[in-house]
């Protein structure tokens, strides 16, 4: 039989969180501040992410400085001073995002700040722990059959969430047809030549076939390259990579390409996951859980921080949860719904390899503040 724990007699109102990703343990630590006490559940056995690289907009930023996770941030990753959008090898576009701040590290110097700022907070986190499903009355159980209750449940289990799938949320799943490897490779600038190798270039090919490599400085030591290719491009989404096809149809980049030849490499779809809702009872979804989106805006994980972050605020010192996680849907939806839209829509017309493409339209979300904190 599952043993049966209760928070009721702890004072602290009491969070149970699915998923120690970059949304998970910043609803955790969001929580924690507040008062709550906070557990989360990490599948895994090891707290940490794959090597790739990852941008983070002003939205995500404030989040972090909020949380506490800022300062790490900052001390590893860089601002690049410039997009660069090359098409068919000449440059279509050069942009710069004026006040808006943009941040791009490794995944692993994010998730360690957003990690540590989980445990200065008093997060606890238990690994090795799997939710296999939720309850909407407030408990959520585990694969070992424990059941733990608590006045707030999260799913912020990912893409495959369970919690979402063991309550039936309707959902509709698409996904798109490239796919990416994402590799971290040294910055070999000495031996790409001259050039502006600190921007962020974004290379597209549409001919003579789809290839595309997004070149990502994220300190001075790693570069993180991501090499788009359409799913059914047996070569072009081989792992590990086809180094001579990349090498032929980006030549400005070969020393880049054949260290990145040389890694096991993983190519990975994307999909957009719209959701009847996001909440039910007791329980809510945040972060990939609740909308994957397209890669195209860069936004997933700074959406998903956003929303955990207004989540944390909105449910703590209600005298009414339930109502208040409705309250926080109603609220944060529409910018997210607009993000996945205008993400899996560059995702499928492949259009900005037109190059000037991040429109304040399109950077609606990067400027969207929920700390309260604009200035
Ligand atoms: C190619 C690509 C590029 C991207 N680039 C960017 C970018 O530049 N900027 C950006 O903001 N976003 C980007 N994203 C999106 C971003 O990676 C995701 O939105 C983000 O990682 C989602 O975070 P999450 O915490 O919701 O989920 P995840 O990162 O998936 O974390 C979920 C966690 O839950 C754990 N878990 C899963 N199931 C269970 C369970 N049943 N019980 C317990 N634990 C469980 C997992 O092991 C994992 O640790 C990109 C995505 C792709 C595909």
């Amino acid at each position: 039989m599952p043993q049966v724990q209760s928070s009721t007699k702890a004072k602290a109102p009491h969070a149970e969180i699915a998923g120690a990703g970059y949304v998970g343990l910043t609803a955790a630590t969001a929580l924690r501040q507040r008062g709550w006490t906070v557990r989360v559940h990490e599948k895994s056995p090891e707290l940490r992410q794959f090597g790739a690289g990852i941008f983070l907009w002003e939205n995500g930023l404030r989040v972090l400085e909020k949380t506490g996770a800022a300062a790490d941030v900052f001390a590893n990753s860089v601002q690049p001073p410039v997009y660069e959008t090359r098409f068919q090898h000449k440059t279509v576009s050069k942009e710069t995002f004026g006040p808006i701040r943009w941040r791009t590290m490794t995944r692993q110097n994010l998730y360690s700040a957003v990690l540590e700022a989980a445990r200065r907070a008093g997060v606890e986190i238990v690994v090795n722990s799997e939710v296999v499903s939720a309850d909407p009355e407030g408990a959520i159980q585990l694969a070992s059959g424990e059941v733990l209750k608590a006045d707030l449940v999260l799913g912020a289990d990912g893409v495959g969430s369970k919690v979402r799938d063991s309550l039936g949320f309707k959902q509709t799943r698409t996904k798109s047809r490239d796919g990416i490897t994402r590799l971290l490779v040294p910055r070999k600038k000495a031996e790409l030549g001259p050039g502006e190798w600190d921007n962020v270039i974004d290379f597209w090919n549409l001919e003579p076939r789809v290839l595309r490599i997004l070149y990502v400085p994220c300190d001075e030591k790693n570069l993180y390259v991501a090499f788009m290719a359409p799913r059914e491009d047996t070569q072009g989404s081989r792992v590990p990579l086809d180094g001579d096809l990349w090498a032929e149809n980006f030549p400005e980049l070969r020393p880049v390409i054949e260290e990145a030849a040389k890694l096991a490499g993983r190519y990975d779809g994307y999909e957009t996951t719209v959701l009847e809702k996001w909440t039910t009872g007791k329980v809510a979804l945040i972060g990939d859980a609740a909308n994957a989106m397209c890669p195209a805006l860069a936004q997933g994980a700074g959406c998903g921080m956003m929303n955990a972050y207004s989540l944390a605020v909105a449910v703590s010192g209600a005298q009414d949860l339930e109502k208040a996680l409705r309250d926080w849907q109603e609220r944060e939806r529409p910018t997210t719904d607009r993000c996945q839209e205008r993400s899996a829509y560059f995702a499928a017309s492949r259009s900005m390899s037109k190059g000037n493409q991040f429109t304040p339209t399109m950077l609606e979300t990067a400027m969207y503040d929920v700390t309260g904190s604009r200035g």
